[in-house]
């Protein structure tokens, strides 16, 4: 006789383990099937650079509130586990050396410490406000939350002397920090397993449909295909979901990116190891010796080198033993919609371009420009929406859900995703950001013109 799952989980990245771990662990459903083709967390999930904000853009309160309930779920699991996967609070640091930046990144802090991030502190020089609080990598309890907004050069250059001098302002959101996405994943999973949960190895290849309801799918695997009855599948595919989808016949409104990241050795210690997750938030133009801005020039495959780069280089150390060295640095200058082919095509000077462009805000890494050190290059797809919000909740096919498009924040989301995908899967109560992911809500005229609007003004 065929077996039969309560419910089968599609996508055994973080989106997959962590809807399965819900489900098994904390609404007891009986047997969950998690099935994937490869390793766990091994497509996108181990490329991440398991970084973890609550410092949100709009175009509303929705993300703000999502990850802050994400972040709860961690901070639980890091307590209950003596923190197996090493989470911190560091922080983001954003820097600017544009005045104009640093209104508007006010301005920003002010909208999102209104939508829950923790309160906002300004330090601008003038007395009466509480002293910034330094970062520090210590343990996470003890870090502040909130908003810290460093405009005083003075401060800046005390906490930050390694931070290039032409810096205006420095945004220090503190509910942030990083974690071993790795650790993460494999401990939910135990603890999925541990419920009852069964991990197939196998890829979904048809899903069986009748009178409108999911009634079960196929699986190829090991032993060749077989058919599991199950009324309940989750689809979790991360940069595939909309391969998985379209075996339900549905199209999804899901594109792909890709992203690529660096580790390096620090050899020139040009970041403290005790530092937070450093972003520059201006875009830039690369400095070029005149003899290499030549070279450049005449040659019309390497042009776009002198264009000006998008803001949002970033960085932060790695390793948890004192001996390391390693800096992981990422810079997404070209995040055009793309093909998902694999293994994913390595972009061209990829090290050479984000060392120039980490040396704007870090002057320390110019030091890496020659000779350049060996770098270790790997990357993923941001399966994403327009507005860059994950799907999450029923698709038109009965017993059919999502919990994808993920983009750059699937390791940070991975908990409140999975325990937003549960409660659709079981019937349990809602929060009230759920109808923020849900597909329906592109069905709302008014919506869409909305994210179109802060699209076009750059809010999104
Ligand atoms: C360079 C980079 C940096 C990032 N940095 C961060 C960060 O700092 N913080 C953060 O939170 N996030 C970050 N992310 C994003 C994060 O890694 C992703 O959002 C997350 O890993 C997506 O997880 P997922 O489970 O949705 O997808 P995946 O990890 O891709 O898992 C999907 C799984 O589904 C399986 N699958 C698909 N189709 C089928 C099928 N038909 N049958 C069986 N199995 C199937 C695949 O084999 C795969 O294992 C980063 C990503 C990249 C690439």
């Amino acid at each position: 006789m065929t077996p039969a799952a309560d419910v089968v989980v599609c996508g055994a990245g973080i989106a997959g383990v962590a809807a399965a771990y819900h489900l098994a662990v904390r609404h007891g459903v009986g047997r969950v099937v998690l099935v994937d083709e490869r390793p766990p967390l091994s497509l996108t999930s181990d490329k991440s650079t398991e970084a973890y904000r609550n410092f949100w853009p709009g175009p509303d309160d929705a993300m703000v509130r999502f990850m802050n309930r994400s972040i709860d779920l961690l901070e639980e699991l890091a307590a209950a586990s003596g923190n197996v996967f090493r989470m911190n609070r560091r922080g983001y640091v954003f820097g600017t050396a544009s005045p104009i930046r640093a209104g508007e990144l006010r301005t920003m802090a002010e909208t999102v410490a209104g939508w829950g991030a923790g309160p906002l502190r300004i330090h601008d020089g003038r007395p009466g406000v509480t002293a910034y609080p330094a970062p520090s990598a210590g343990d996470w309890h003890a870090q502040p939350a909130g908003i810290d907004l460093l405009l005083d050069r003075g401060l800046i250059r005390r906490h930050f002397p390694y931070v290039v001098d032409d810096t205006v302002a420095l945004l220090h959101a503190r509910r942030c920090g990083w974690l071993s996405g790795q650790q993460l994943g494999m401990h939910l999973l135990e603890l999925a397993r541990r419920a009852g949960a069964e991990l197939v190895t196998g890829r979904l290849t048809g899903v069986d449909v009748g009178g409108g309801r999911v009634t079960g799918v196929r699986i190829d695997g090991p032993g060749g295909v077989r058919s599991l009855a199950t009324e309940r599948l989750v689809l979790a595919a991360g940069p595939l979901l909309p391969e998985a989808a379209r075996l339900l016949g549905v199209t999804l409104p899901v594109f792909s990116e890709q992203h690529h990241k660096i580790a390096i050795e620090d050899t020139l210690g040009a970041v403290p190891r005790d530092a937070p997750f450093l972003i520059w938030d201006d875009p830039q133009t690369l400095e070029w010796s005149a003899d290499e801005r030549a070279a450049l020039a005449a040659d019309s495959s390497l042009r776009w080198m002198l264009d000006p780069f998008p803001a949002g280089v970033h960085t932060r150390p790695e390793g948890a033993s004192p001996e390391s060295r390693t800096l992981l640095v990422l810079w997404s200058y070209d995040s055009a919609a793309t093909e998902v082919v694999f293994p994913l095509p390595e972009p061209p000077y990829y090290t050479e371009l984000v060392i120039r462009g980490m040396a704007r805000m870090l002057p320390g890494f110019a030091g890496y420009l020659d000779p350049m050190p060996r770098a270790y290059i790997d990357g993923g797809y941001y399966a994403k929406t327009r507005e860059n919000r994950p799907l999450i909740g029923p698709l038109p096919v009965g017993g059919a859900y999502v919990s994808s498009a993920y983009s750059g924040f699937g390791i940070m989301a991975s908990c409140a995703g999975g325990e937003l995908v549960a409660a659709h899967v079981t019937g349990a109560p809602l929060p009230d950001y759920a109808s923020a992911f849900l597909l329906s809500r592109y069905d709302d005229p008014a919506y869409v013109r909305r994210i179109e609007a802060c699209a076009a003004t750059g809010q999104i």
